[in-house]
């Protein structure tokens, strides 16, 4: 929409050619239908969380970065808010917002949509774009750009066509996988017991081998380590760890910290076994809580064991705990013994599953890889191996943790590519 935005207002005929009913599906459900449009942070900092991949963009955002974004909106009213935490939102709260100003900024310029339309391929002749074809004809055109999102959410439209279009065209596909997505245990039952427990501000950490194997002498750095942090690693002893909410659901784990360590995990898992562990207590040692679980379970004595753990942990966790300890729920506190009070301490300090893989493509919040970005011009989005053909948005590899990094990267590639693709129809003299 942006794109199409922008070459019509840069003097260019435009057709939007949509294959849902309506364009912006995806962009009104993102941030929980508020759209964390973009993110406050430094543009260092800001790059670093695409990982390697993120130094592409210095030539897009320089032309249009969430300053052209936030002056954008404003000129057809839609101030924005910075949380605390740097995310930004539009004022209202309301992703349907961003999506009526995007209408309006190509109804202004005379963009024409056709809803329906799905592209089928693009043609090309002597290497330069001809024309692009849907199921029943073909439209003559000296420049497309291709915006078709990723392979995840398919229900929003974005269902992999892209990368399908641009393969044929010769263009290299780098590996799709799911990021920002649910982690699926081999612990299913475990799982599903514990199915809707929330666990704020626990430590998680993935490890490169199974769960019984990992080496309790192995401490998670101090600080989160993430990507954004560190950049794509190398398979190593820990993989990720952070600290943040996961959520249990019936098949493994979700929640916040889960999504953004997601990626790093589902490419470990394709070179051997992956497990992780959750500290419940992170902020306390393990002889701390040793402490504190004796004191609970002598001043509690009288009370089962298991609802003395209902004291540790959200109730739906107690069972299971006590089943990992292999204490009978109903015995009394006093009763416990200190090995199986040791036991109870370690399993709280590194809570564990096996990850069988990431949920699905589907249930992804955004897909990794994409159309290689040695064979697009970051400073026109131009194909290097088509003339005329433009890419833009998750289509291509670039992908981010959440925090409006993914939708600031589609705004401002589509935005350098509806420029280039308007100024940079060729004339007749260039043409074939
Ligand atoms: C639940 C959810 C929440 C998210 N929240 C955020 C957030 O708050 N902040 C953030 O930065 N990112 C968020 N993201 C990621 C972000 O939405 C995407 O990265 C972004 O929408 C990608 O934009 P795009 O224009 O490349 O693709 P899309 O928004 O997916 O749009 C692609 C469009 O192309 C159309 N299309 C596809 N194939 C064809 C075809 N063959 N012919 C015609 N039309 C076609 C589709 O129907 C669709 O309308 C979220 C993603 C999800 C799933």
């Amino acid at each position: 929409m942006l794109a199409a935005g922008r070459a019509a207002e840069s003097g260019a005929a435009v057709l939007l050619l949509e294959k849902t009913e309506q364009p912006g599906k995806k962009l009104l459900i993102t941030g929980g239908r508020r759209c964390n449009l973009t993110n406050d942070r430094p543009l260092e900092e800001f790059i670093a969380m695409f990982g390697n991949n993120g130094r592409f963009l210095y030539g897009p955002f320089k032309v249009f970065f969430r300053e052209e974004l936030k002056a954008l909106l404003g000129r057809y009213g839609l101030q924005t808010s910075i949380e605390p935490d740097g995310r930004v939102f539009p004022a209202s709260m309301l992703s349907r917002d961003v999506v009526l100003v995007f209408n309006r900024y190509m109804n202004d310029h005379g963009v024409k949509t056709q809803f329906g339309a799905r592209v089928e391929g693009i043609d090309v002749d002597h290497g330069w774009v001809v024309g692009v074809r849907l199921a029943n004809r073909t439209i003559p055109t000296r420049a497309v750009v291709m915006a078709t999102g990723g392979a995840s959410f398919p229900g929003t439209g974005s269902s992999g066509d892209g990368y399908r279009i641009a393969e044929r065209l010769g263009h290299t596909i780098e590996r799709l996988r799911p990021a920002l997505v649910p982690l699926v245990v081999n612990e299913m039952d475990c799982a599903k017991n514990m199915q809707g427990v929330s666990l704020y501000n626990v430590r998680l950490t993935s490890y490169a081998c199974k769960a019984e194997d990992i080496d309790p002498s192995l401490t998670p750095p101090p600080a989160d380590c993430g990507r954004g942090i560190a950049g794509r690693r190398p398979r190593r002893p820990i993989i990720e760890s952070r600290t943040g909410n996961v959520v249990i659901t019936h098949f493994g784990i979700s929640g916040p910290a889960v999504l953004l360590m997601s990626l790093a995990v589902v490419d470990a898992t394709e070179q051997g076994p992956v497990s992780v562990a959750i500290d419940l207590k992170p902020d306390i040692s393990e002889q701390e809580l040793d402490q504190q679980i004796r004191g609970e379970l002598s001043y509690h004595g009288q009370r089962s064991y298991q609802n003395v753990l209902r004291t540790l942990v959200p109730p739906r966790m107690a069972s299971a705990l006590a089943n990992l300890t292999g204490v009978p729920p109903d015995r009394p506190g006093h009763q416990v013994t200190a090995e199986e009070r040791k036991l109870l301490t370690r399993c709280l300090k590194s809570f564990r599953f096996n990850i069988q893989g990431p949920l699905s493509m589907a249930a992804a919040m955004v897909t990794a890889g994409g159309v290689a970005l040695d064979e697009i011009n970051p400073q026109t989005m131009e194909s290097r191996l088509v003339r005329g053909l433009y890419f833009c948005g998750e289509v291509i590899d670039l992908d981010a943790d959440t925090g409006g990094y993914n939708l600031q990267a589609a705004f401002s590639t589509g935005y350098v590519a509806g420029e280039r693709a308007a100024s940079g129809i060729p004339h007749t003299q260039d043409s074939p």
